[in-house]
């Protein structure tokens, strides 16, 4: 945090740490409380300090944390099948992160044209506006230029069409095309919601092809819409999809689903992972998904989502000259602003809400999915005491 910190300067962080956390509550050492909307960008589904979670991890810890995927994992496997029996999913593989899933998915997407005869079917098509992570081949899907300069050849494979405009993508569909690659719900791009009819018109397109439908749910994914995951309010299901965010907890862990066909090419030896799928990792997994998955849990999140939806949408009407309009879904919510997404977000920390900048001068609100009633009131009104603040600036400014 100083000016001679030993860590790499690759993170603008805000000039505040915490010590502690209870539910969608941050604390610092001196005992001051943040209501955390931000959620470790998606991760602390179940907020801080989860009995269930803490239990969880802490009775694993005191029996075995990694054996290598040497061995079997009992654990791991009553992960993997309850994933499967939760989605369109037969099959899945175990990682640490949201780019290694999806790493994943790319692989197995490629993998699966080349054993059914077509090598050289490879190309993936994404979405302006995308994020897929940061490693090099995730960066190239993502497309974002400021993530691929300095960084040497991109790595090849991945063509980029604006959402929504088939043309354009019927133009790109290729010979070489091996499958398409989006998120439900752009986070890091801007909260840009897919329409379901236009994720309808892709699966149409993938069956017309012969090509895979690869879903990125890492931040959408794990109860954050209301459903278990976001593409099931459209109807439609993808062959291949990652998940990471949520549904560790906050413990890393990333999954890549697929079913059998599509996973067709994943044979012994061809992919693999060290640390993926760890007994500790596996725990609280499982944990995470007792709750999640348990009786009337995306219900409260649906009804959290509808109440931030509504009180949000009367807060942006008070306030035209700070905000531009509400987007998202559930509790996966932006706020589009006049003004630089990171003095929004500096005025709500000011006022002890935390909220996360993204793409297209957005704030995001994605507080942990346990959240209450009373602290989706206190969260509005923090945000109307930021906007408040940013207004009498203005004024006396002008
Ligand atoms: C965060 C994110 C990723 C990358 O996840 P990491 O765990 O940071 O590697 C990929 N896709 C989407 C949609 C994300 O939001």
């Amino acid at each position: 945090m100083t000016a001679t910190s030993a860590l790499l300067p690759t993170y603008a962080r805000a000039p505040l740490a915490f010590e502690r956390g209870e539910g969608a509550w941050l604390v610092t050492e001196r005992g001051e409380r943040y209501l955390d909307f931000g959620a470790g960008i998606a991760v602390n589904a179940l907020g801080h300090a989860h009995p269930h979670l803490v239990e969880a991890l802490t009775t694993q810890a005191q029996k075995l944390w990694h054996t290598s995927n040497l061995f079997q994992i009992p654990e791991g496997e009553r992960l993997g099948q309850r994933l499967v029996d939760a989605t369109f999913a037969d099959v899945v593989f175990f990682a640490n992160s949201g780019a290694e899933a999806n790493e994943a998915a790319i692989k197995m997407a490629r993998k699966y044209h080349a054993v059914g005869g077509h090598p050289e079917r490879y190309r993936i098509v994404t979405f302006e506006g995308a994020f897929h992570g940061r490693t090099l081949a995730t960066i190239a899907a993502g497309g974002q230029q400021k993530y691929i300069d300095g960084f040497g050849p991109k790595v090849e494979g991945f063509d980029q069409v604006p959402v929504g405009d088939f043309e354009a993508l019927e133009a790109v569909i290729g010979p070489e095309t091996a499958a398409l690659m989006i998120e439900p719900i752009q986070g890091e791009g801007g909260l840009r919601l897919i329409p379901g009819e236009t994720l309808r018109r892709l699966r149409a397109l993938c069956d017309a092809h012969g090509l895979l439908l690869i879903m990125d749910e890492v931040q959408t994914g794990v109860g954050r819409t209301g459903k278990f995951f976001a593409h099931e309010w459209s109807g439609v299901t993808p062959d291949i999809m990652s998940a990471a965010k949520g549904i560790g907890g906050g413990f890393p862990l990333g999954v890549c689903l697929a079913t059998r066909e599509a996973a067709r090419g994943m044979v012994a030896g061809t992919h693999g992972t060290t640390f993926g799928g760890n007994p500790l990792a596996m725990a609280v997994g499982n944990a995470v998904l007792d709750v999640v998955l348990g009786d009337g849990f995306l219900a409260h999140v649906e009804r959290m989502g509808l109440l931030l939806t509504q009180k949000l949408a009367g807060l942006v009407d008070r306030h035209p000259h700070v905000f531009v309009e509400l987007r998202g879904q559930g509790l996966m919510r932006g706020l589009k602003l006049n003004l630089p997404n990171t003095e929004f977000a500096a005025a709500a920390r000011a006022r002890h809400l935390l909220v996360i900048p993204a793409g297209d001068n957005v704030v995001r609100l994605l507080p942990p999915l346990i959240v209450g009633e009373a602290e989706v009131d206190e969260a509005v009104t923090r945000l109307e005491a930021a906007a408040t603040d940013l207004e009498a600036q203005m004024r006396g400014a002008a």
